[in-house]
This record gives structure tokens, sequence and C-alpha cells, in this order.
């Protein structure tokens, strides 16, 4: 059985409130914070429950489930890959995905480049950076940022929206704080090199998201916290 719309309303409340109290203590916007809530492995039901809500957008980290919940929803809202991007999967990603906030290598660029040229449209992506040099995770290298962006600025059907991280996990809460400030940092030095505005921060979750936010996070990404476990 899945969570009440009733259940997942007065989580998503209490996210929110997390999210102003953050944003009171560093002195931002709370409007300048989206909640992303992440579906994955949960039903269709929660991205409806998502958009009744009022949440502009839902969060999948797998392509084909995306797809699939996608095509089983009636909900308006959009949807957004956060999830690892295999190149056999750029064409479908970039024709079932309003933004893809996971893309590392410049062979995705122009594989997603590509595609969204075939279907005559422009794809928003965010540049998955591995911020906190995290052998584990996916992503490109800081160093290799540079190079990703002038190669996606010179890609006429991809729009750059700005860079999305995930923090290793830690107990110590410094590693996060850490690797926020330094997506940020990198978005700075990379908006003034190249003169683009890159305004988008996709860092923080369920367990991180007030030090994201603290960091500058724009984009929150939270699926525990108003879906309760997976399996
Ligand atoms: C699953 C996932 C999240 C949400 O994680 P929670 O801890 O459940 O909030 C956020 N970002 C990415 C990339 C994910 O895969």
């Amino acid at each position: 059985m899945f969570i009440a719309y009733e259940t997942f309303r007065e989580r998503a409340d209490a996210v929110r409130e997390q999210i102003a109290a953050a944003c009171h203590r560093a002195g931002r916007d709370p409007g300048g914070v989206q909640l992303l809530a992440v579906t994955k492995t949960h039903p269709p039901a929660a991205a409806e429950y998502a958009a009744r809500y009022g949440l502009p957008a839902v969060g999948e980290n797998r392509v084909q489930e995306g797809v699939e919940k996608r095509a089983q929803c009636t909900a308006a809202i959009r949807w957004e890959l956060i999830g690892h991007l295999q190149s056999n999967k750029a064409r479908l990603a970039a024709a079932h995905f309003d933004r893809v906030q996971s893309v590392d290598s410049v062979k995705l660029l122009a594989l997603l480049d590509r595609a969204a040229g075939e279907q005559d449209r422009r794809l928003a992506l965010l540049l998955q950076i591995n911020a906190g040099h995290d052998p584990n995770k996916f992503g490109a290298e800081p160093a290799d940022a540079p190079r990703l962006l002038e190669t996606a600025l010179t890609l006429p059907h991809l729009q750059i929206d700005g860079l999305m991280a995930i923090a290793p996990l830690s107990d110590d809460p410094g590693v996060a704080q850490r690797t926020f400030a330094s997506l940020r940092e990198l978005r700075d030095r990379l908006a003034i090199q190249f003169g683009v505005p890159l305004p988008e921060l996709s860092m923080g979750m369920t367990g991180d998201l007030a030090l994201a936010v603290a960091e500058g996070s724009t984009l929150v990404r939270v699926g525990t916290a108003l879906f309760g476990p997976r399996n």
C-alpha cells in the first residue's frame, strides 16, 4: 500500500519548512530553492501527488522506469532524469525527459544534442560533477568541467542550466558541506570564464538538504522525506 495523499502533504509541508528555515539562516529567499520530488521505485501516484501539491517537477534515476511511469501519469508535471545515463539510452532520455541532470561526458553531450536535434527540440541539462571526489559516484571530475561546458556551449540543441552533485556518504557533515561549497565555487568560476549564468545548482537530498541550501543550492532532490523509505 502506497502512502495516502494526506501523509504526503504533511511531509511535503515539513520539507518546505526545513528549506525555509535553512534559507532564513542563510539570508536567502525560500523562493530560490525548488523542491524536486524523487519518485524512483514509487508508483505513478507519487508523481500525481507531487503535481497535486503544486510541485513543478519529479525526478527519476532510471530512464526506463521514468518513461513507463510518465506514460501512466496524467499529471501535468515535468520529469527530470537524475540518475546515471548510459549512451545507449541517450535517445530515449532526450525524448521523454524535460531535463537531464546527470550529463558527465562529451560523448553524452554529443548524443543528447543529436537526439534533441532530430526531435526538433532544445534539451535542458545540468552537468553532473563529482565534486566530492567520490570513487563510487558518477559525474565528471571538476578539472574536466571547463572542457565539458565548452563543448556543451557549441551544441545548438542543448541548454546548460547549471551543475549537479551528490555528496559522498559520510558520518562527517563537513564532507557534504565541502562538496556543496566546491560545486558552488566551480559554478561561479565557470560562469565568469564562459560568460554564461548557470543559475541551477542541484544539490542536497533528504539527509543533507539544509547543508546544501546553506551553500547555495537552488534545487533539492528529495525522495525519502516525502515518500518514505525505498525497498
Ligand atoms: C534517490 C536520489 C535522491 C533522493 O534521495 P533521498 O535520500 O531519498 O532523498 C536524490 N538524488 C539522486 C541522484 C538520487 O538517485
